[in-house]
């Protein structure tokens, strides 16, 4: 496919790490589809223009976008491709350097640079299309940034380095996009930000996390409605009672708390304690019964000493999270952590993550088993080597546990919503038979 003028006949937007780069893809391919460019989500050989929003997180993550425009720069000096654009996390924070290395690229953008990138492919960026997006995930599921950036001072974290500070999206906005997204055959969707229990500090002057949880739960149509990245310190305990009485808002919360020991907390500038961090799991579990709770843990941070790992270590035995997931300290320039010591070894850091994800491999599996023998409603997400598989409101999309359900002589649709009972449990699975169709 040829481009005319300056006007790409066909783009590929490549997106590269977490669910809030999986949004920015979605809303430059509604933009593109607007501007009439034929655009698809990943690779197509016959696309002319190639977009990566890559991701700047972490080391890894750092190497896969890195790996991925090295990718397509051979395409681009092949002439197999006629642009190479590359945007998001990792060309906000280095496209000075990257661009010294990778002459193949045609132009860096950053992830505030959705004008410039559109007008690159001949597009004119649309403000009227707030909220319009083209789903690159699941038809019934969809990820919702409810703001960008962080005000927060986390000493490991480069994230505020490349998405500023916090802004808020509007309630209306949000609740417009909401009711966009159901038109487009969405049930369900999880409110994700940086910090999302921060939301409306920067614009109403206070939390309205829960106000915008109040109103989304009236959106016709929305069947789930899942809260990610909630912060411990300061939580906003007035979401609690909407988690309980909204039947819409599942009874899940994923709340990182990275660790647990007072040295380290302090060192990674969390602005909590272990005994307020323990307060505040606990009033939600009081004060939602059932609920699940996800966490996430970083693993070898400077200050991070073996007692302090033990001590951790004791703490995921105990308390025994729903779902959990581990990161590695990843050493990053422009961060206050940066002027640590990063003392622990790559070994030592690998070696406590799967001391973790071993013993959390066990509670899962225990926790399942309380689950055999109980029905629960289940949303089926695809169909896959002769099972459906699906979802408790308890699991979240590509983290959480899933659901099989055996073929049988009962027809279900991806997106539907199907009682199930279960029948054998497993460490990251379960397996039940459909009882009733909702
Ligand atoms: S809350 Fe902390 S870890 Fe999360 S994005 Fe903000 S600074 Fe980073």
């Amino acid at each position: 496919m040829r481009t005319k003028g300056n006007k790409s006949a066909k783009v590929s937007v490549i997106t590269m790490g977490c669910s809030k780069n999986t949004v920015d893809s979605e809303v430059i391919l509604a933009q593109l589809k607007a501007g009439e460019v034929e655009a698809c989500h990943q690779h197509k050989d016959d696309s002319d223009t190639i977009i990566i929003n890559t991701c700047g997180f972490i080391d890894n993550a750092k190497e896969e976008s890195i790996n991925t425009i090295l990718d397509y720069a051979q395409l681009r000096k092949d002439g197999r491709i006629e642009k190479l654009l590359v945007t998001g996390c990792l060309s906000q924070r280095y496209h000075e350097e990257l661009a010294a290395e990778i002459p193949e690229v045609d132009a860096w953008f950053g992830t505030f640079d959705l004008p410039k990138l559109l007008k690159n492919v001949g597009v004119d960026y649309k403000k009227e299309l707030v909220g319009e997006r083209q789903s690159t995930v699941a038809k019934h599921y969809a990820y919702m940034k409810i703001s960008e950036g962080c005000d927060r001072p986390c000493a490991f974290c480069a994230i505020p380095i490349m998405r500023g500070k916090h802004v808020s999206k509007p309630i209306e906005e949000l609740v417009f996009e909401a009711k966009n997204l159901v038109r487009q055959g969405v049930k369900e969707i999880m409110l994700i930000a940086q910090d999302s229990t921060y939301y409306g500090i920067d614009l109403y002057g206070e939390r309205r996390l829960h106000e915008l949880l109040d109103r989304l739960s009236d959106v016709d149509g929305l069947e789930w409605i899942r809260i990610h990245y909630a912060y411990p310190s300061k939580f906003p305990f007035e979401i609690l009672p909407l988690i309980n009485s909204k039947p819409n808002i599942c009874k899940y919360l994923d709340i990182p708390v990275q660790h647990i020991s007072d040295n380290v907390l302090k060192s990674m500038r969390r602005g909590i304690t272990k005994r307020r961090s323990l307060e505040v799991l606990d009033r939600i579990k009081a004060e939602v019964p059932g609920i699940a709770l996800r966490t996430t843990l970083l693993i070898g941070h400077p200050g991070e000493y073996q007692e302090d790992f033990d001590e951790l270590y004791e703490f995921v035995k105990n308390y025994r999270f729903s779902r959990l997931g581990v990161f590695t300290y990843s050493h990053e320039e422009g961060t206050a952590a940066y002027g640590l010591e990063d003392h622990v070894s790559r070994a030592e850091k690998y070696e406590r993550e799967n001391a973790i994800m071993d013993l959390q491999h066990d509670i899962s599996y225990e926790l399942n088993q309380q689950m055999v023998g109980k029905e629960y409603k289940v949303m089926i997400d695809r169909i896959e080597g002769g099972n459906y598989i699906g979802r408790t409101e308890f699991d979240s999309p590509e983290v959480d546990n899933e659901v099989l359900l055996p073929f049988e002589n009962q027809y279900l649709r991806v997106g539907d919503f199907v009682n199930v009972k279960i029948e054998k449990a497993e460490p990251y699975d379960l397996i039940g038979r459909p009882q009733i169709k909702h």
